[in-house]
């Protein structure tokens, strides 16, 4: 990676061009004028690479985005979308096409899920779901007509990885496409392409973001792939990002380094402090050294975030509801990679009658650390897992 500090703060930004103004401006324009004809005909040739025509393409203030998170994800060019979601429905579509066969790991994010269950079936699109984390569960999944392999690594609620070098090289063998949500450790603390992984999506509205304010994806990769979805999916689905939500990611990254440094020195600590309480009975954290991957997680990502689930022993679905909303601190909500600490009981998508006390995935808790002071953190848990104790 280029030096971190010259890419957030230096690249892409030619402040003479407006001022010398320190922050860029939001050119929020939908379309752009010509000066001659033939400047018009050979932009309409290639608008990829060409000046600027209409916004739902190209524009100067998502361009400055565009090089900052390519730099970082270490790719030659990236692209970015109205939401995550959208960010995963260009890249898949773009890379598919009717008979083909997707090898997909096992529970990615749920849109994900509904693309290929629901919208990819629709055009004879098939898919395999495996357990990512042996590598071998891919080579045995392997049809002659599998042209795609998604990966999401560690997965947002249960964190299993999967092996990026060796699933690359695989996949580059067979001549499959690759593609890896990289959400979770940002462009930060993982860089999948090093790897041999083709395409890199991330939801923007996470930690790119940063301030809960701004729903967003980018997909990193090289100029010949993002030109492929730029020139199909992405200008026909019309999801690329407004100038105004692209101001608010460069704001955004501009503490992305500071933000998670932060929350990787406080999430351990809170890590620790719940798997040595007598009432946690399991948390999961690529990070922890009793990660079943620990290893493997060490070796690919340079970081952890604050993201991660605990397991509470079999007790009420009551009881969960209750130690939900006894925390203070941590806001009952989906999301995260904001400020605001965050939970998110797995009971919370389950219906009361449908509990099962013992099914530990039940009991799965998923808890998100923000930027608060760590030990108000620490008590705030401490006090609602009590709760567990008297009902
Ligand atoms: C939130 C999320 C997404 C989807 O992003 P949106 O911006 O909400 O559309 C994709 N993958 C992961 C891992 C996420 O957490």
């Amino acid at each position: 990676m280029e030096d971190l500090s010259y890419i957030i703060n230096q690249l892409g930004e030619e402040r003479e061009l407006y001022y010398n103004a320190i922050a860029p401006p939001i050119i929020q324009t939908s379309n752009f004028a010509f000066k001659d004809f033939a400047s018009m005909r050979s932009t309409f040739e290639d608008e990829y690479a060409g000046d600027y025509i209409y916004t739902k393409a190209k524009n100067p203030t998502v361009d400055i985005l565009r090089k900052k998170l390519a730099a970082l994800q270490g790719a030659e060019d990236a692209l970015i979308t109205n939401s995550g979601s959208s960010a995963i429905f260009c890249s898949i579509l773009a890379n598919v096409k009717a008979g083909d066969h997707i090898i997909s790991v096992r529970k990615p994010y749920s849109w994900a899920v509904n693309m290929l269950e629901v919208v990819l079936p629709k055009f004879n699109v098939t898919h395999t779901y495996v357990d990512g984390r042996d590598i071998n569960n891919f080579i045995t999944a392997c049809q002659p007509n599998t042209t795609l392999i998604y990966l999401e690594s560690p997965n947002s609620f249960s964190f299993e990885l999967q092996d990026l070098a060796a699933v690359g090289s695989f996949a580059q063998s067979k001549g499959i496409t690759t593609i890896i949500d990289n959400s979770y450790c940002t462009p930060l603390f993982q860089n999948p392409h090093a790897l041999g992984i083709d395409l890199c999506l991330h939801s923007a509205t996470k930690y790119i973001s940063g301030h809960s304010d701004t729903v967003a994806g980018v997909i990193t990769g090289s100029k010949a792939r993002l030109k492929k979805i730029f020139d199909s999916e992405l200008s026909n689905s019309g999801t690329s990002i407004s100038p105004f939500n692209a101001w608010l990611l460069l704001r955004g990254l501009r503490t992305l380094e500071i933000r998670l440094q932060r929350i990787s020195e406080s999430t351990p600590r809170v890590v620790q402090f719940l798997k040595n309480h007598p009432l946690v009975e399991k948390v999961i954290f690529p990070f922890d050294k009793d990660f079943p991957q620990y290893e493997l997680a060490r070796q690919q990502m340079t970081g952890a975030c604050g993201l991660f689930t605990i397991v509470l022993p079999p007790v009420s679905y009551q009881q969960i509801e209750a130690f939900a909303l006894s925390l203070q601190n941590f806001l009952l909500a989906v999301s995260w990679g904001g400020h605001e600490s965050l939970v998110m009981p797995k009971a919370a998508g389950i219906k009361p009658e449908n509990y099962e006390i013992d099914n530990p995935e039940h009991r799965m808790v998923r808890l998100y650390i923000g930027l608060e002071q760590v030990e108000i953190l620490i008590k705030d848990l401490d006090n609602a897992l009590s709760v567990l104790q008297r009902n």
